[in-house]
């Protein structure tokens, strides 16, 4: 296909992505992102060795090595015992071996080496403060209508608007998203604080009944970052995310060892936040027109695998891909899809999994060392090499 001009609603870490990899192919790029200032909020990530690949893959290798670490080996333990349930103690920081292994990163550094990239190619690419509202049409195009009253004439949009995706909601799914009956608290601590509660080495998932409590380094070993997810049966409020007290996080896990009880008295309270998690039915397509969903728009995940980010950045890659090799737009979009979609439903599915198994009300007898983290091909998928049949 002949490069032309792309509109894409949202620049998170797919947006970004997408906007990247099109510009080096040729395309005139628009990211509207409804915040009014760029950035991340803080925590970390994991990325797989294959998204990895996909952003070395856009000139991105040495920025992201040099801003993450390689991520240890996963050590599973009980959450009374602190017993090893599954996985190995890391020994240590493990041999850097650039994307042969996952790496763990700050989100907001991920996030800004994405944005500088974007902008030294093009300055104006990503605009602030344009939220998109309602999507129209006008013969071959498509109308993006912003709430500061604007409106935008496009040929291919590509919704990377998250979760809640307004370009979802107005074409392929009126539904809003359910409620998962699970609690993610996030929080970033200075190792310093933290040292004395990280017996158990660099990266750690401690297991309890119904909730799991994971901490690994990141920013060069200087920041602890913790995810702890819990299961719950309400969601209070309108968003999907809020301040959370130390106390609330200290209650969840008021039965967990010292370490981790430690880990939550150090916590610096401006750095906790609490998330509803949230998921939605799979979508028989992923385009509609010209239109096309990639990420947590098209398919949010459950975070058990860490791999949500991941499939975003892998969608971004395999559809710019998708396009170069397409005869037609909505061909390609097609071929997208069709590339993607094994892998999107085994991740989706495994993750789920992933969570009954970490979650059960017995760790003991939970089966950890069968479950899908122990399997290495969920995180060396390459969308670089997969096949596109466009
Ligand atoms: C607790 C937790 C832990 C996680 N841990 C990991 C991990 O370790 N590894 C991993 O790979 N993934 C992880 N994830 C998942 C990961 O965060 C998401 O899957 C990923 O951020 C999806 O990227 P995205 O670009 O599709 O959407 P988002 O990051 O949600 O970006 C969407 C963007 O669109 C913008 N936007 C939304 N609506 C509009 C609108 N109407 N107009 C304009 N702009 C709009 C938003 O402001 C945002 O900037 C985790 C998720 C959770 C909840």
């Amino acid at each position: 296909l002949k490069p032309s001009s792309v509109d894409i609603v949202g620049a998170g870490l797919g947006g970004l992505v997408a906007a990247l990899a099109l510009q080096r192919a040729g395309w005139q790029v628009r990211v509207h992102e409804q915040a009014p200032t760029l950035g991340e909020a803080g925590a970390g990530i994991s990325l797989s060795s294959g998204a990895g690949l996909g952003l070395a893959s856009l000139g991105l290798g040495r920025a992201v090595l040099a801003a993450s670490l390689p991520a240890p080996a996963v050590a599973f333990v009980h959450y009374r015992t602190g017993a090893l349930l599954a996985g190995s103690l890391d020994g240590g920081a493990p041999e850097d071996r650039g994307f042969h292994t996952a790496r763990h990163i700050h989100r907001a550094d991920l996030h800004a080496i994405l944005l500088a990239a974007v902008r030294a190619n093009d300055e104006q690419c990503v605009q602030p403060g344009r939220r998109l509202v309602a999507l129209g049409k006008s013969g071959a195009e498509i109308l993006l209508h912003f709430a500061d009253g604007t409106t935008t004439r496009s040929r291919l949009v590509i919704g990377a608007d998250g979760t809640r995706s307004v370009v979802r909601r107005m074409l392929f799914d009126a539904a809003d998203p359910r409620f998962a009956g699970q609690l993610a608290f996030r929080c970033l601590l200075p190792a310093q604080r933290a040292e004395p509660f990280l017996a158990g080495g660099n990266a750690l998932v401690t297991v309890g009944p119904a909730r799991i409590f994971h901490r690994y380094r990141i920013r060069g070993g200087e920041l602890v970052n913790v995810v702890a997810i819990a299961r719950s049966e309400r969601w209070e409020g309108e968003g999907w995310s809020r301040r959370a007290g130390v106390d609330e996080l200290a209650q969840a896990y008021g039965d967990f060892g010292a370490d981790v009880r430690g880990l939550i008295r150090v916590c610096p309270p401006e750095t906790l936040i609490k998330w509803g998690l949230f998921v939605r039915d799979p979508l028989p397509r992923w385009h509609s027109g010209p239109v096309v969903l990639l990420g947590d728009a098209a398919h949010p995940i459950l975070p058990f695998l860490g791999l949500g980010a991941a499939l975003a950045i892998e969608d971004a890659i395999v559809l710019a891909r998708a396009l170069e090799r397409g005869a037609s737009l909505i061909s390609a979009l097609e071929a997208y899809r069709t590339a993607r979609i094994d892998r999107v439903e085994d991740v989706r599915i495994r993750s789920i999994a992933q969570g009954e198994i970490v979650q059960a009300a017995d760790p003991d007898g939970a089966g950890l060392g069968a479950s899908p983290s122990q399997d290495p091909r969920l995180f060396d998928y390459d969308p670089c090499t997969v096949p596109i049949h466009a």
